[in-house]
């Protein structure tokens, strides 16, 4: 089992760091998608709640089968109520949804990763270019402190934060979710990391 490795910005934070919940985050079913496959996409059996601050990982890898084509979504991370996670586990362009989008980029010719917030791009990379058996994997942090609002995401790997979601409404339990699209395009497979 995985250890977390926590960011240096969040473990030298003291007004953070000992207040973190991490828990294992398990999902209500295992996430690896490939061509010919129905399945969508996962959701954490457990919420977060209010109070806390919880941290947890997300291993991800992805792999062009065929280009991808204009508009083609390939992944979709992020927290949600439960009531804004439809049966396929989509849940953008909901109220109470907050989500980390990999996608064909048309302008970058590759499959990249953006947030976008009330209609704002408030984060972008390139993830890979757009050709078949290009590769990508990334370690993923999310910091949600529930007492501020704020869900913050992390590349371990490099030890930097990507982007803050900040005015994230935690009134009601938040539920992880990972959502595949295009299983064609892009294979893909997440795994949670687990608390100790
Ligand atoms: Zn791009």
């Amino acid at each position: 089992m995985n250890s977390l490795r926590f960011p240096a910005a969040v473990m030298n934070n003291p007004d953070i760091y000992p207040k973190i919940r991490t828990f294992r985050v398990s999902l209500d079913r295992k996430l690896h998608i490939e061509k010919h496959e129905r399945y969508k996409g996962a959701r954490g059996t457990h919420g977060f709640t209010q109070p806390g601050i919880y941290f947890y990982e997300v291993i991800l890898s992805l792999k062009v089968v065929t280009p991808l084509q204009l508009n083609s979504i390939v992944l979709e991370i992020g927290i949600a109520r439960k009531s804004a996670i439809d049966k396929k586990k989509y849940i953008e362009g909901q109220q109470y949804a907050y989500s980390m989008i990999a996608f064909y980029h048309p302008a970058c010719d590759a499959a990249c990763v953006h947030v976008v917030r009330d209609r704002k791009v408030i984060f972008h990379k390139t993830l890979m270019k757009n050709k078949v058996d290009e590769e990508c994997r990334l370690v993923l942090g999310f910091l949600l402190n529930t007492d501020t609002g704020t869900w913050e995401i992390y590349d371990i790997e490099k030890d930097v934060r990507l982007c803050v979601v900040r005015d994230v409404n935690c009134d009601e339990p938040l539920f992880p979710v990972i959502s595949g699209y295009n299983p064609s395009e892009v294979q893909a497979t997440a795994t949670f990391g687990s608390g100790h």
